[in-house]
């Protein structure tokens, strides 16, 4: 049976979108998640005309499409950005080292600058060599933390006046369930920020904040965008992998759980009493943080003492972490002292 396009163009309908459930054809499906990549920018003011935006670029489906989009709504819609790529490298073996080289297409391909930053530079460490040191528990912890900070240390470089980040609709949800999930409520509270930003810091903007993942791949397949769809070798993160395993289970049923989930995140309020953890900078590093020393400082210092599981899990855990290597360090100083007096 013929379905025809539901936006009355009159074409044949080739996709039921998985957000509405509207038989779109091509073309209007492309037109519709560029205008509402566009309306998600315009009604939270995401940009200021005549500033320059880092796109964090990973060669992954949701960079590759942020990317792409950004240029065609940049040149389209006036506004006015000057916009440059910047990638991390976190020294993943037969991982990273592939999805840059997609990065350096785009770069070609977008005739836009990219600049890569590694956590072997930045830290001293890669996260092949974490994964030998750490195991395969926790490894996204250090990278996750990693990252972040290697983005606030790229834009700072490049001085850029706001990162935009390719998180998608589902990224958010799944992170709205883990935070209800984990009783984080400091982060549940922040996670469904279009535009995040702390004391001194670059602020981050996420405009595919309201696209669906399958949405987005639908778009790159229309588009023929080349993007890297390996997994980390190091993946998965288990406790995401859940949550996204549930996600995906309620969208069979009701495809509007994700934006529903978004919704109900944003709608939250704490009652007063309720914690808010300040965000402002490291006393260390100088870069963002709502702890002292911020969470990076902490990692990179538990592996440069041969303790690298001393910034996982609570501060208690670590401050003994520290005392009992303390106590030992002085026990060998007293062994070492009694044994030069023979
Ligand atoms: Fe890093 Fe974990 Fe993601 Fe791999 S899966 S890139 S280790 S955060």
């Amino acid at each position: 049976m013929l379905v025809l396009c539901k936006r009355g163009c009159g074409k044949k309908a080739i996709i039921k979108r998985p957000k509405t459930a509207d038989p779109l054809c091509r073309d209007c499906f492309l037109a519709a998640f560029e205008a509402e990549v566009h309306h998600t920018i315009k009604e939270n003011a995401l940009f200021t005309p005549g500033s320059t935006v880092a796109i964090a670029a990973s060669g992954g489906k949701d960079s590759t499409v942020l990317a792409y989009v950004m240029k065609i709504l940049n040149e389209r819609e006036n506004y006015g950005l000057k916009l440059v790529l910047l990638s991390i490298d976190e020294g993943i073996t037969g991982y990273r080292d592939d999805s840059l080289e997609t990065v350096k297409q785009n770069r070609d391909d977008y005739e836009m600058p990219l600049k890569i930053l590694s956590y072997e530079d930045l830290y001293g460490w890669t996260m092949d060599r974490i994964v030998a040191a750490i195991g395969r528990s926790n490894n996204c912890t250090f990278c996750g933390v990693f990252r972040r900070q290697a983005l606030d240390r790229g834009a700072k470089l490049l001085e850029v006046d706001c990162i935009a980040t390719g998180h998608n609709a589902d990224d958010i949800a799944e992170t709205v369930l883990m935070n209800i999930l984990r009783g984080d409520t400091a982060r549940l509270r922040r996670c469904t920020d279009v535009r995040t930003i702390g004391e001194d810091s670059i602020p981050r903007v996420k405009p595919l904040k309201y696209a669906y993942e399958k949405e987005i791949v639908m778009y790159a397949h229309f588009r023929k965008l080349i993007y890297f769809s390996t997994e980390c070798v190091f993946a998965p993160n288990a406790y995401r992998g859940h949550a996204r395993t549930f996600l995906k289970d309620l969208e069979r049923v009701r495809p509007s759980v994700i934006i529903d989930i978004i919704h109900s995140g944003e709608q939250l309020s704490f009652r007063e009493g309720v914690k808010a953890p300040k965000r402002g900078t490291c006393e260390r590093c100088g870069f963002v943080s709502s702890q002292q020393p911020c969470k990076a400082c902490v990692l990179l210092e538990g592996l440069n003492k041969g303790l690298p599981r001393l910034g996982i899990g609570k501060k208690s855990k670590r401050d003994r972490m520290l005392a009992e290597q303390e106590r030992q360090l002085v026990a060998r100083m007293k062994a070492h002292a009694v044994k030069n007096d023979f």
